[in-house]
């Protein structure tokens, strides 16, 4: 058995276990380790055999003892009788029809037994109990007495905490248990090798991964399962620091365009608006400017809060850039992409664009998947006009295009942009990891190579999967005892059976000083992708991993498969040899102005706790606004009890009544299918807007907006919105993000416990776009003591960062919300809660990448930085 392994191919399971296991994204035996028990249920002192009361449920930890089969005369039925025994007493337990249990479990053996309590109290009884053997403890017996790094033993007694694991229909926490027993009966814990640094664990006083695997899953105490808790919610930031600052390392080996006169630009740029930037507005833009001036490209994060203008630091940005020439030319400017989450975004930003830069000779453009426009039109030149996308793809090619705006649609492989020096992305949480490399990677026209995806050792998890099916066919087809040329040739044959091109000729050549004094030649080359190196030996070790390592190295692959079939299973090591560190990020084949990557800054609003940030945009630097611009009243924020919904409704009237206008929003639903997400949040709107009208607001407009309607659609609501001649807009939470109509003070949110309070606090932002008094009218539909809280919080205090703090406490484990919007796990979140766990894992992180950015003394650390990345991307 090896971590990698599939679990079907040690596991018989029926397509009910092989769904749930899917679901829960366990494929590998891996996979099966790291999957944790949420929590543990402890034998109680309630629950032992002495203090037993007839009727009640209950679970009971110990042995068996004296059982006997035998007829009952009588009624002919069968019978098996005997004891059970605890610590603490004994009692009666018996099984009708069910002879088999005698011979199920032996004499003293360890179990669980649940059922129900019978007979009296002085003579109690527990008729046909369920009983689960736990005795496969004993077999994990001295399975660490040859490693004597690892301090602990399991012992033959009754073990007192039960894991539970995360629900899912089809398969149960008694599953798992077994499994995991089977699994740590091989020897699998010495294959597994630790990511964490053996320095790092013993300075943060971290239990090593073997061990840790054990308390986790099978802790004897308490004590164990923290300590194994934290090892591993440390090792998840960990990874994540690590990923976070090998893209830094990464970043920083780029070359940027230089802006020059940045500052100047900005500066007249600020000069010539009716209003003055904030304080941190202006820091922000110095910051920014300061980067522009470093041979690197820019990464850098801008945090503030709804409303207080980031847009304006995004603008007096562009502006130096658009105002700049590209190098070496005596016309055109630099380019800048803005790219924003939605539609309706988009195209509010292309507006304000316009405005603020209409006074220029340059041009700006919007593109989104329902259509693109250009401004100034040639005809009218105070207008936008629309233009095809080939057109327009056209002249981004060219550069005559300065600034284009833009969804999604702005990363499609058929954008090209002459000279991209400075890519902008609003809300980037809403996009993955990977997209703002694809955006940085549509840099300029004649460079034909996507770099991140020729980078990305993960492309090849698919071929990696045909491979190793290929692989185990073959195995089963052979068995073993083979010499290593026949399982090549049977290979061969798999591999063009399953239509995969390979070659096994390459030749690479081993260089000393430059001069070449040997050939490797892999077993295999699979797609010009994968080395796959075949063994029949009895074991391989390091030695075999480290030699296809040095073979990598002197390659211009990445990934070398290790297959030994000379052991009774099969096994295959994942070696890889990360390019994309040192050099491989400039492509040689493309000219030198196409080798520069623009600066990129990503801009979000919600306010999230500092830990999460240092965690979630550890690569970036970091520029908060934490001042709003003047006038901006606070947000009369209340939670409307039930009865009080009716004068709630006539305080909405009073503002509508003059000339305001109102959000009503309603609750996302949580559903996997993002088609059906939409079904139902176009449902609960609709079905709310239909009663605002019928029933409350006969007299006003009632407008629609949720994720279902059609691009097209969305703006005509929002045109009709803006214009005023919607009243009131009942949405779902697309408004969210960033939608700016200043008219708007009222927002009404209904079962505003379902939404996070990061949210909660977006959606409010919206009715602060004015110098009219705000409003906020929180409606729950239900009031449990912590979503209370956390609304209270909301009503009491207006700073994002600070509810950002309470939303992380008050968080429980097992809360999607954080799991589904950053991709960390429940442990991970716990971590979050910790500052000093949070610093450490960075600094350990940057002291390694800062020593080894390939991580090639790190190999379990750089293929558990894959599975983080992994994780990335499924954002
Ligand atoms: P957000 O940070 O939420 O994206 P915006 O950039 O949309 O905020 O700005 C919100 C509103 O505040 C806009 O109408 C913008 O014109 C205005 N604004 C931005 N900066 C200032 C300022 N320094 N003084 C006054 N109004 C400003
Ligand atoms: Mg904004």
């Amino acid at each position: 058995m090896q971590p990698q392994d599939p679990i079907e191919t040690h596991f018989r399971l029926i397509p009910a276990q092989k769904t749930a296991l899917k679901r829960l994204g366990v494929g590998t035996i891996a996979d099966l380790l790291y999957h944790f028990p949420t929590r543990y249920e402890q034998a109680g002192v309630e629950t032992n055999s002495r203090e037993l009361v007839p009727g009640a449920k209950v679970t009971l930890f110990g042995t068996l003892s004296g059982l006997k089969a035998k007829k009952l005369w009588k009624s002919r039925r069968n019978i098996t009788e005997g004891w059970f025994e605890d610590g603490t007493g004994r009692v009666r337990v018996m099984w009708f029809n069910q002879p088999y249990m005698a011979s199920y479990v032996t004499e003293g053996a360890a179990v669980r037994i649940s059922g129900a309590v019978g007979g009296k109290a002085e003579k109690p009884y527990i008729a046909n109990p369920e009983v689960e053997k736990i005795s496969a403890l004993e077999t994990a017996k001295g399975l660490f007495a040859e490693k004597n790094a690892v301090d602990i033993t399991i012992e033959a007694k009754t073990p007192s905490m039960f894991p539970v694991y995360p629900e899912s229909r089809g398969i149960t926490s008694r599953w798992f248990y077994h499994a995991l027993r089977k699994v740590f009966s091989t020897h699998i814990l010495h294959h597994v090798e630790d990511p964490i640094p053996k320095e790092t664990r013993s300075k943060l006083n971290l239990p090593d991964i073997a061990t840790a695997l054990v308390w986790i899953h099978a802790p004897e105490k308490t004590s164990h399962a923290e300590a194994a808790r934290k090892r591993f919610s440390f090792e998840e930031m960990f990874a994540l620091q690590v990923s976070r600052a090998l893209l830094r390392v990464e970043n920083d080996s780029e070359h940027a365009f230089s802006i020059l006169d940045a500052a100047v630009h900005a500066e007249r740029f600020l000069s010539a608006l009716e209003y003055k930037a904030t304080d941190a507005q202006r820091r922000a833009i110095a910051e920014i400017i300061a980067d522009f001036g470093k041979p690197h490209p820019m990464a850098r994060l801008l945090e503030g809060d709804v409303g207080s203008g980031k847009t304006l630091v995004a603008a007096a940005t562009s502006y130096a850039v658009v105002n700049s020439r590209p190098p070496n030319r005596a016309s055109g400017t630099l380019q800048v992409a803005y790219m924003a989450p939605t539609e309706i975004l988009a195209q509010q930003h292309f507006e304000s664009f316009i405005k603020y830069f209409k006074h220029l000779p340059i041009a700006i453009a919007l593109m989104t998947g329902s259509g693109c426009k250009k401004f100034p039109s040639k005809l009218s030149p105070d207008k936008a006009t629309d233009i095809s996308r080939a057109q327009l793809l056209q002249w981004v090619a060219s550069g005559e295009i300065a600034m284009v705006v833009g969804t999604h649609a702005l990363i499609q492989k058929s954008v090209k942009f002459q000279h991209l020096a400075y890519a902008i992305v609003d809300e980037q949480h809403r996009f993955g990891t990977n997209q703002r490399k694809a955006l940085i990677c549509r840099t300029n026209a004649e460079q034909t190579r996507n770099i991140a995806e020729e980078r990305d050792p993960l492309l090849y998890r698919d071929l990696t999967y045909r491979i190793r099916e290929a692989l185990f066919r073959v195995k089963k087809e052979l068995g073993g005892g083979h010499k290593e040329v026949v399982y090549q040739r049977a290979l061969a044959e798999e591999f063009s059976r399953s239509k995969l091109t390979f070659d096994r000729e390459k030749r690479i050549p081993i260089k000393y000083h430059k001069k070449e004094v040997g050939i490797y030649q892999p077993d295999f080359v699979i797609e010009d992708k994968i080395v796959v190196e075949l063994k029949a030996l009895s074991f391989v070790g390091t030695t075999e991993k480290k030699q296809l390592w040095t073979y990598l190295k002197g390659s211009e692959y990445q990934l070398g498969l290790l297959v030994n079939f000379g052991h009774k299973e099969l096994t295959i090591d994942r070696v890889i040899f990360n390019t994309a560190r040192s050099s491989a990020s400039v492509p040689h084949d493309v000219g030198v102005s196409s080798a520069l990557v623009p600066h990129f800054l990503s801009m979000t609003a919600t306010p999230i706790p500092r830990t999460l940030a240092l965690t979630m945009y550890g690569d970036l630097d970091i520029s908060v606004l934490d001042e709003l611009p003047p006038g901006r009243g606070k947000v009369v924020t209340k939670i409307i009890e039930p009865s009080e919904r009716e004068s709630c409704y006539e305080k909405v009237r009073e503002q509508l009544l003059e000339g305001r206008q109102a959000y009503v929003i309603c609750p996302r639903i949580d559903e996997p299918d993002p088609a059906k997400i939409n079904a139902l949040q176009a449902k609960s709107a609709k079905a709310e807007a239909a009663r605002l009208k019928k029933d409350i607001f006969p007299e006003f407009e009632i407008g629609l907006l949720h994720g279902g309607l059609k691009p097209k659609e969305k703006d005509v609501v929002m045109a009709a919105f803006s214009a005023g001649k919607i009243h009131i807009l009942a949405a779902t939470s697309v408004v969210e993000v960033g939608v700016n109509v200043p008219n708007a003070t009222v927002i009404l949110i209904e079962g505003a416990e379902r939404f996070g309070l990061a949210q909660l606090h977006q959606l409010r932002g919206r009715v602060r776009r004015s110098s009219h008094p705000p409003y906020c009218y929180l409606l729950p539909e239900a009031r449990g003591e912590v979503s209370m809280r956390r609304l209270k919080a909301l009503e009491k205090s207006d700073d994002g960062f600070k509810l950002a703090e309470v939303d992380l406490e008050t968080r429980g484990p097992g809360d999607l919300y954080g799991k589904q919007q950053w991709g960390i796990s429940d442990l991970g979140m716990e971590a979050l809660k910790n500052p000093r766990l949070i610093q450490a894992a960075r600094t350990e992180a940057q002291g390694i990448v800062e020593q080894d950015a390939s991580l090639a003394k790190h190999p379990a650390l750089a293929q558990r930085i894959i599975n983080v990345q992994a994780e990335l991307h499924s954002e």
